[in-house]
């Protein structure tokens, strides 16, 4: 006999994790399914918005590592410039530990999870969705996929197509002797023209430093070679006595030992090659015609290309349209229509639009990117309004709005 639920979900990630929750709280008998053992390794840089803390509904305070007030720009590691903000601009925190947080949040709610159990296929028929794990078949009124950018849900609906792709690259550098970054430091570095469109991170955790970066799919190899590069330089940038910030802000030569220049390639060849493992993982982007829903079946998050296509976030878009997936299945439940017309509209009106104007602002900066770096290192007003849509407090819309460049 089949196990029969009302809701199963697809991935434990945030996106299903806190679906799961707000489900079970409102007693909707929900089953997620997670390929994968919890606390586990995710790519991904780790840096949370003010309003997607806003949006969650529990704290997740014991999980943040480190609140970020203060970014260092460089461009490939020259013109550094320092700005600070008043108020936090981002939280870092390990996605190993945010994630393993969510799923026992959901779970202490009511949710049932199986780890280690990967969804394979399924079938839609007049009284359900048959679901096909490794290791079981369920029924459910209604199947959702939470389970990613290469999601096995929107896959067979999708066929991968009418997505825009964005590849990230992640190295985990544990904080020792070779790699240092103060503790009392709350600021993260970015880096941009290292590669044509996109930016390389280096954001601090407590224990280790989250250094990436990501663009367009077609970049890949330049995104792994300029990374690499990057992280041979990285102990000269940011030694014990906060180099970056002393050094190259005041525009002085690396004189520390032997008056070597940092960017002095023989010099960092010399010294031996830190070895990481580099992670790699994609983040859709969607277009209008990417799948969002069917009868009986939606997806969330990545699995609905939700990710951001200026900075390639997609934390807040997973939990937001999981809050609106909520709505809509406990909708459909009374109701008993399967159609979820109100999630794909209620999706193109409050997160689609947004990632548009995300696109077109990547146009617009990598267009310039110069004009766009200097923008922001000498006009503090344009800082503070970049602050302001890194935090979550405005929107591209409104920086669309005040440059004229859409209808109101
Ligand atoms: C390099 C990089 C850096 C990033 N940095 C940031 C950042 O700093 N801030 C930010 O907001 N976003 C960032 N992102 C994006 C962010 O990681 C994703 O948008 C976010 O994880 C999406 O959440 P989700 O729950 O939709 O999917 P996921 O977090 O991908 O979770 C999906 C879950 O589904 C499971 N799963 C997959 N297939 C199956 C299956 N067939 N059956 C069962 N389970 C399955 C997976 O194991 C996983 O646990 C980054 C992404 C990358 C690649």
């Amino acid at each position: 006999m089949e196990k029969v639920y009302d809701v199963i979900i697809s991935g434990a990630g945030p996106s299903g994790s806190v679906l799961g929750y707000l489900l079970s709280k409102n007693n909707i008998n929900t089953l997620i399914l997670e390929k994968e053992n919890f606390p586990r390794y995710k790519v991904c840089a780790g840096g949370i918005q003010w309003k997607t803390l806003q949006l969650l509904p529990f704290d997740i305070n014991e999980v943040i590592e480190r609140k970020i007030y203060g970014i260092y720009f460089s461009r490939k590691l020259r013109d550094v410039f320092y700005k600070k903000y008043h108020e936090p601009l981002i939280y870092t925190l390990d996605r190993r530990k945010l994630d393993d947080f969510l799923a026992k949040k959901a779970i202490a709610s009511g949710c049932i999870i199986n780890f280690n159990e990967k969804v394979k296929n399924f079938e839609i028929n007049n009284d359900g969705v048959k679901v096909y794990s490794e290791k079981n078949n369920y029924l459910s009124k209604i199947l959702v996929g939470a389970d990613g950018a290469v999601s096995t849900i929107s896959k067979k609906l999708n066929k991968d197509k009418n997505v825009r792709k964005i590849i990230g690259y992640e190295i985990e550098a544990p904080l020792n002797n070779a790699v240092s970054y103060p503790s009392s430091d709350d600021s993260i570095i970015l880096d941009f023209g290292g590669m044509q469109k996109g930016y390389l991170w280096v954001f601090p955790k407590k224990d280790c430093l989250s250094i990436g970066d990501g663009g367009p799919i077609k970049d890949a190899l330049y995104l792994k070679k300029y990374l690499i590069w990057f992280v041979k330089k990285y102990p000269f940038v940011f030694n014990e006595q906060n180099f970056f910030r002393n050094v190259l802000m005041n525009n002085i030569k690396y004189s520390h030992k032997n008056n070597i220049h940092i960017h002095d390639e023989s010099y960092c060849n010399k010294k031996p090659e830190l070895k990481y493992k580099i992670n790699a993982f994609m983040i859709p982007v969607r277009t209008q015609r990417t799948f969002l829903c069917d009868i009986r079946i939606l997806v969330t998050g990545d699995a609905a290309g939700l990710g951001d296509g200026f900075t390639g976030e997609g934390l807040y878009n997973a939990i937001f349209s999981s809050n609106i997936a909520f709505e809509c299945i406990a909708n459909a439940l009374s109701s008993s229509n399967f159609k979820f017309s109100d999630y794909f509209e209620k999706i193109n009106k409050e997160i689609y639009k947004n990632i548009r104007n995300s696109v077109l602002i990547s146009k617009i900066f990598f267009s310039s990117p110069v004009f766009y770096y200097k923008l922001i290192k000498n006009n503090d007003s344009f800082f503070n309004a970049c602050a302001r849509i890194l935090r979550g407090e405005k929107s591209y819309y409104d920086v669309l709005n005040k440059l004229k460049l859409i209808k109101i």
